[in-house]
């Protein structure tokens, strides 16, 4: 069936669910009502997809961090600093990114 896409507001039978906001590590359980076409999700700057989770969904990047390469949810950051990082670099990670004033 198709749907229309969130971007370009075309009629799409190609294309990826979008997890709810707030979403971590999401499965088919947090799709939301709303999808994203192939094309304006590889252009999109407002979605994308967690580089662990794969392409079953595509999460809103405000759910996503990223190590400049690739983005991921939550759950799999940290999964990806700590295979890298001391865990002391961890924990100042987590306070930047929990730290509103930047
Ligand atoms: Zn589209
Ligand atoms: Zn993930």
């Amino acid at each position: 069936m198709a749907k229309k896409c969130v971007e370009c507001e075309k009629e799409v039978t190609n294309y990826i669910p979008l997890y709810k906001r707030g979403t971590i590590c999401g499965d088919e359980e947090d799709y939301s009502k709303r999808v994203i076409c192939n094309h304006c999700l590889k252009i999109s700057e407002d979605y994308a997809y967690c580089c662990c989770c794969g392409n079953d969904g595509a999460y809103s990047i405000k759910d996503l961090l990223t190590d400049e390469y690739n983005w991921y949810c939550k759950e799999h950051i940290s999964e990806s600093i700590l295979e890298t990082e001391e865990e002391d670099n961890w924990l100042n990670y987590l306070d930047y990114i929990n730290d509103p004033s930047h």
